[in-house]
């Protein structure tokens, strides 16, 4: 990451000066129109019949049904299988630097509504389609903020996008996170990480979540750095904790483990494959004086199986795997690879003993992932007593338009 701001973020040409009004209309097919109706912003090219006029990508259209009343406003990529995102209802909205700024407003002021716009703290500003602002992700820790795009639309309006953040927040520098690979593919994005304004900081950033403390590497880290989604749902999981003998699975920079710590567990082991994740869980558990938390690196079948051999038993255990199915395609797979971990798990725990189980991949419904549980139920031949059934933290919002912004399951339960 350059210490210097670099060149303007944009990968191509910068949208047609419009004022945020339409240079064209793309028709759907008959019988396309109603998700549209219902504010779903997602136009896919297999809905499309044609389009009246010659957008650039980036540009302003307009949506129509087939027989020319107007659905919406948004944004077009030819580049993507998503043709069209859109981000109005109505035709008096126009797609200008005000809509963007106006938004942008009010989603920070959501986060402040929730109370999580303490300095010392880290929350997600901007949530995509949950904030009206769909393929744009905006999170602060501390003084900081990573932006990421996963839209061309986006990508070009990165400057108008800082000029709304930089007075609501004052950060001390933005840093852009490059879309992830197959995103970037998707939409014909290419962007490396880079720092858009202000200074990057010199190192880890730390910062508090419940009262306890964390180091975030935004040049490093996965995702944008931490797992901001997990805030509240690691702070429900530790209430459980206490003089128990603590598995966290998949445990990344640690905050599973070091909120059962400081929610007084016996003892707590954090697992993850990657060497980088466990040193810095090492770390985090280190900085809040946790010195019963011990980290591994290890593959989590290999390891839930050998704990398994070895006749090793747990008060509670902790699985938040990484996104099992990318797709509806890989659904079974996922469902299979959910099932295994889980049973090895509830293998490990004594009765009465508490999985705290989750699923981020989006394809997996709430219901799919229950009904998997219910199998691990009745294969195991143990009674499984939901508590607490979560998802993610209140300032990673879903449009009750697009529930696909509704991917994380957090489920916590009572092992008999
Ligand atoms: N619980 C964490 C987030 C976990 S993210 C938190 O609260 O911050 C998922 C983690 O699973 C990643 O750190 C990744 O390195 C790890 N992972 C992926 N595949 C794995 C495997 N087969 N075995 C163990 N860990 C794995």
């Amino acid at each position: 990451m350059p210490d210097q701001p670099g060149p303007p973020a944009t990968s191509g040409e910068e949208p047609t000066a419009t004022a945020g009004l339409p240079v064209a209309t793309v028709v759907l097919k008959p019988k396309r129109a109603r998700p549209f109706f219902g504010r779903h912003p997602w136009v896919l090219d297999s809905a499309v019949l044609r389009v009246d006029g010659t957008p650039a990508d980036g540009d302003v259209v307009d949506l129509a049904t087939h027989d020319g009343t107007f659905v919406a406003r948004g944004l077009w990529n030819s580049a993507s299988r998503l043709r069209v995102r859109l981000y109005a209802f109505d035709a008096a909205t126009r797609l200008d630097d005000q809509l963007w700024k106006a938004r942008i407003a009010a989603a920070v002021g959501l986060r402040r509504t929730l109370g999580l716009d303490d300095r010392g703290g880290a929350a997600r500003l901007v949530n995509s389609e949950g904030d009206d602002l769909s393929g744009l992700i905006v999170d602060r820790y501390g003084d900081w903020l990573s932006v990421q795009v996963t839209a061309l639309a986006m990508a070009r309006r990165l400057d108008a996008i800082c000029d709304a953040l930089e007075p609501l927040v004052a950060p001390r520098g933005i840093l852009l996170r490059g879309a992830d690979r197959g995103l970037a593919k998707l939409e014909g994005l290419h962007l490396p990480d880079r720092l858009v304004r202000g200074v990057a900081p010199s190192g880890p950033i730390f910062v508090t979540e419940h009262g306890l403390k964390f180091g975030v590497d935004l040049a490093e880290g996965q995702k944008t750095g931490f797992y901001l989604d997990q805030r509240d749902n690691r702070q429900a999981a530790s209430r459980f904790a206490r003089g128990r003998r603590v598995l966290d699975m998949f445990c990344y920079s640690g905050g599973f483990a070091v909120a059962c710590a400081s929610g007084g567990a016996r003892s707590v082991l954090a697992c993850d494959s990657s060497a980088k994740a466990t040193a810095l869980a090492k770390a985090n558990a280190d900085l809040n004086g946790a010195a019963n938390v011990a980290v591994e690196t290890a593959d989590a079948f290999e390891k839930l199986a050998a704990l398994g051999s070895a006749g090793e038993h747990f008060g509670m255990v902790i699985l938040d795997p990484p996104k099992f199915a990318r797709s509806r395609a890989s659904l079974d797979d996922a469902m299979r690879a959910y099932h295994r971990a889980n049973r090895l798990a509830v293998d490990l725990l004594e009765p009465g003993g508490i999985l705290v189980t989750n699923s981020c991949s989006g394809a997996v419904s709430r219901e799919d992932f229950l009904v998997m549980l219910a199998g691990v139920a009745q294969r195991s031949g143990r009674t499984i007593q939901l508590l607490e059934c979560r998802g993610a933290a209140p300032d990673h919002p879903v449009s009750a338009g697009c529930l696909e912004g509704e991917y994380l399951k957090c489920v916590i339960a009572r092992v008999m």
